[in-house]
């Protein structure tokens, strides 16, 4: 066994491993990347199928990105953010609320300052909370929209007793928005309940639409993306309206609606029909929730469909005047393409294009403006981490952006989501595959025992760790959610490439099931 397997198995404890399987194996241990390319200690290249958990944007050592974490380097790694501020956590503040802002050029002109902001600045995400990673990304919304919840509500003249009420959040079924305790009560994976349910706050649930397995979808299984031959009257948006108006009637409105826009991740790579978010997020806001979107996963162009803005740029060269990059381009998060505009828009996993932990909490100036206050009025948000606004992530963060908003990667993006398309549709001819999901650069095929009545395989037979073992023997590497392997491709990753990882899939599936 080489040294450094030796090392791991001695002291290294893994995240979601039963550590005695774990030891009973030599694992894989990673030396270098580049691109889309992973290299193990014994020289074995891999592709990495999943960009190492959903992570990584343009490939490992990027030039660009490397290039600026040594130009940081070179100056300082790290300041405080308590009483400092620091050159790249600025700009990239900056940077952040422009492109998360769609149209946000025309809207510019009105001052987010003035004492009676427009109704488009007032939804304007102009303040940026920065925290470490996905799960303190959502601890900050949820902290933060609580207590504007409770400062607002009690402001708003209500009765004593309705003060009293603590607010409450509704979240989709089968929701994951991370593993730190605030994070993890927001979600509803069982598992996780069992193991630290008495540790957890309680919050609501309601259906999440898995049209593939709804019961409300009256169609027979076909060998298509369940969304598009779906049979059912939006059941699932009727049964978010009925939540809402249950929970108003008890008198304590719902503080918060939480959501991951267009596709739930860890859920089991779960996409949502085309109308659904806009639609149940209306719902939320017609009775007073705040949104809070998680796009830990989805943002930073993963759910791209970008095919309308490439062909925009590609007959309508840039102009000379305008900038090199800030609101160019649109939807390089989920909420946009559903014109949905979250009150907090929280963002990790890809903001350093898979480089350093760092995370951003977006959201308004109204959530901002209920925390300013006389220092003794204790207005303050009690909240902030050792690493917030660190230098080096945030030079990462930045030159991530500038090649994202880039017209090279845009085109790169969108003609890796064809290839990918493709690709994914000669799985079909598989009788194992019941569903294939694909918003964007992320895709979930779902594996049955029998594609006619959906039957699943049970958990303990573990067959999604099976096919992802059988195709790391064919170099690809990605993770599996229970039954639904996981293709979520660098956006640098060749045509070529895309094929060896769906044909490595493929292979496996044949060889395992
Ligand atoms: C990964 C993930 C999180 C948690 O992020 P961490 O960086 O692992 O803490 C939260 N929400 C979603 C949607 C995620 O995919």
């Amino acid at each position: 066994m080489p040294k450094l397997t030796q090392l791991d198995h001695a002291h290294v404890w893994h995240p979601f491993t039963q550590m005695r399987d774990w030891l009973e194996r030599e694992p894989i241990v990673i030396v270098s990347g580049k691109g889309a390319v992973l290299r193990d200690v014994h020289g074995k290249e891999y592709l990495d199928a999943n960009s190492s958990i959903w992570t990584n944007l343009h490939g490992h050592r990027h030039p660009r990105i490397n290039a600026a974490i040594i130009r940081q380097l070179k100056t300082i790694s790290h300041s405080s953010a308590l009483g400092l501020a620091n050159e790249p956590a600025s700009l990239l503040a900056a940077r952040l609320t422009t492109i998360a802002n769609p149209g946000s050029r025309q809207r510019k002109a009105a001052d987010p300052n003035s004492p009676v902001p427009s109704a488009a600045s007032r939804q304007r995400l102009q303040k940026v909370f920065f925290s470490d990673d996905g799960s303190t990304a959502m601890e900050v919304a949820l902290k933060l929209a609580y207590e504007f919840t409770r400062r607002t509500r009690s402001a708003s003249g209500a009765p004593a007793a309705r003060r009293k009420l603590a607010p409450r959040f509704l979240s989709l079924e089968g929701a994951y928005h991370g593993d730190t305790v605030g994070a993890v009560s927001l979600g509803h994976m069982d598992l996780f309940h069992k193991a630290y349910g008495g540790l957890l706050f309680k919050s609501d649930k309601v259906m999440a639409p898995y049209c593939y397995r709804c019961p409300f979808n009256r169609a027979k299984p076909e060998r298509a993306d369940a969304r598009e031959y779906r049979k059912c009257n939006w059941e699932c948006v009727g049964l978010v309206e009925k939540k809402f108006r249950a929970q108003k009637k008890q008198g304590n409105p719902y503080a918060g609606f939480v959501f991951e826009p267009l596709m739930q991740g860890a859920a089991g790579m779960i996409p949502q029909p085309a109308g659904w978010l806009r639609r149940v997020t209306e719902i939320a806001r017609s009775h007073g929730a705040l949104l809070i979107a998680d796009e830990v996963m989805t943002g930073f162009g993963r759910t791209s469909l970008v095919a309308a803005d490439v062909r925009k740029l590609i007959s309508k060269p840039a102009r000379k005047s305008e900038p090199p990059h800030g609101g160019g381009y649109e939807g390089l998060f989920a909420c946009h393409h559903e014109s949905v505009h979250p009150d907090f828009l929280c963002l990790a996993k890809g903001l350093t294009g898979g480089y350093l932990p760092m995370a951003a909490t977006l959201t308004t100036q109204k959530v901002f403006a209920a925390f300013l206050g006389e220092y003794q009025e204790f207005k303050t948000f009690f909240h902030g981490h050792s690493y917030t606004g660190n230098q080096l992530g945030a030079a990462a963060a930045l030159a991530s952006l500038d090649i994202l908003q880039s017209a090279a990667s845009l085109a790169a993006r969108s003609a890796l989501e064809n290839t990918l398309a493709t690709e994914l549709t000669s799985l079909w001819s598989l009788p194992n595959v019941g569903d294939i999901r694909q918003v964007g650069l992320i895709a979930g095929v779902e594996l049955v025992r029998n594609l006619r009545s959906r039957e699943p395989f049970a958990l303990r037979e573990r067959a999604g760790i099976r096919v992802c073992e059988a195709m790391a023997r064919h170099g690809v590497l990605t993770r599996p959610i229970g039954n639904v392997i996981v293709i979520m491709p660098p956006y640098c990753t060749t045509a070529k490439q895309a094929r060896r990882m769906v044909g490595a899939l493929r292979q496996a599936v044949e060889a395992v099931l």
